[in-house]
């Protein structure tokens, strides 16, 4: 299996002024790119191991393919959360189903950015359908290597580790989350929950 970096749904400065050209770059070409080059490796050292039935260090890739495995995964949710076309209050079912459950929409996003502001040092914002437990969840996840709670199918995320915006917002996360609302592709996450609800 050999994954590849994807194409971003849109130029490098579509999601300007919010999200700058260059970071955007950067964010994708490099750090993404990261991600699905350790993933590759990972999965051919696994594959190495499991042919050599040599596993003296299986714990090491292991990690591996969980940390660039999430990162490819997160990254690729991340692009594809945001849009040139985005933002405003959620439409569609989602929408409705945030306002059921939340009580109205500027209600659970005052809860998403806190939950994104709170995390300590790198990590993630993510909404997410528990198809377990049925109901939307916003999670936070600190070391995105770690297990996430089960059956959590990801809507959309926010990137809040500071390659995502430093070079725009410097030590400024609020003002980044807060720029990302204009962003959100709800069509996107429509699609997502609409596949995740079946
Ligand atoms: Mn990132």
């Amino acid at each position: 299996m050999n994954y590849q970096l994807p194409e971003l749904p849109y130029a490098y400065d579509a999601l300007e002024p919010h999200y700058d050209e260059q970071t955007v770059k950067l964010h994708h070409d490099i750090h993404h790119k990261s991600y699905v080059d350790g993933l590759n490796k990972a999965e051919e050292k696994l594959q190495a191991a499991r042919k050599e039935k040599d596993f003296g260090l299986i714990k090491h890739w292991e990690r591996e393919l969980a940390f660039h495995g999430s990162g490819h995964v997160l990254h690729t949710l991340f692009w594809e959360s945001m849009s040139p076309d985005g933002g405003g209050p959620a439409i569609g079912k989602i929408g409705e189903r945030i306002e059921a459950q939340f009580g109205s929409f500027e209600s659970f996003r005052d809860v998403f950015s806190a939950a994104a502001g709170a995390v300590e040092g790198s990590g993630w914002a993510v909404l997410a359908w528990n198809r377990e437990l049925e109901t939307l969840q916003i999670l936070t996840v600190e070391k995105h290597q770690d297990l996430t709670v089960w059956g959590a199918l990801p809507l959309m995320a926010l990137d809040v580790w500071e390659h995502a915006y430093y070079l725009k917002y410097q030590n400024q996360r609020p003002k980044w989350i807060e720029a990302w609302w204009n962003l959100v592709n709800w069509d996107g996450v429509n699609e997502r929950f609409d596949q995740a609800m079946n």
